[in-house]
């Protein structure tokens, strides 16, 4: 069961005290992961284990025990944010472009960036920054920043279908029903 009462979510989780205890909650994790629609990550306090275990599967199922961040770029990158404790809705936010992670199970450092060509790199490099923040009580909406008007590209046909949001809900709808909203100013056209 995935917690979403926010509340919950405010919880600073404590360090596991061995790397088995670590584990098993891993496994936890992955197995509730999987059988999530879509997500790409989980933290232990989103199934009510106040632990600092995380997991991410964007490239390939990754565990965390103990995970801190050693060092994070100054630059950052906006990237629109889902989680699984809060079903539906969206954040624009805004991530270090790249991260070093400590982790007890892991040995040396891990290096996520997103400045890639690759964009399961971006996703991963978010996602351990999102798995990471709910370990201290931090949610998505903590991250997230105004964005910046999108220029919207000329040639959309009046009646092709587009994404757009409005930093809490996404819709997908015709464009000659989207271009009113998004010159309002109020919502953005979102990745699709
Ligand atoms: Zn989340």
């Amino acid at each position: 069961m995935i917690i979403t009462e926010e509340t919950q979510l405010r919880i600073l989780c404590e360090e596991v005290k061995t790397i088995k205890e670590g584990e098993e909650i891993g496994a936890q994790l992955l197995k509730e992961l999987s059988e999530s629609k879509n997500g790409i990550g989980l933290a232990a306090n989103q199934i009510g284990i106040n632990k600092r275990v995380c997991v991410v599967n964007v490239k390939e199922p990754l565990v965390l025990i103990n995970p801190r961040i050693v060092e994070h770029s100054e630059e950052q990158f906006m990237f629109s944010e889902g989680c699984l404790s809060f079903p539906k809705k969206y954040v624009r936010t805004g991530r270090h472009t790249s991260v070093t992670v400590e982790a007890d199970n892991h040995e040396g450092k891990l290096m996520f960036t997103a400045d890639s060509e690759n964009i399961n790199d971006a996703f991963e490099c978010a996602c351990v920054q999102h798995e990471i923040d709910h370990l201290d009580g931090i949610t998505m909406f903590e991250r997230s920043v105004t964005p910046q008007p999108i220029r919207v590209p000329k040639k959309i046909g009046r009646n092709e279908r587009v994404t757009i949001t409005d930093g809490k809900e996404t819709k997908e709808l015709k464009w000659k029903k989207a271009q009113p909203l998004v010159e309002s100013g109020d919502w953005e056209m979102a990745p699709a």
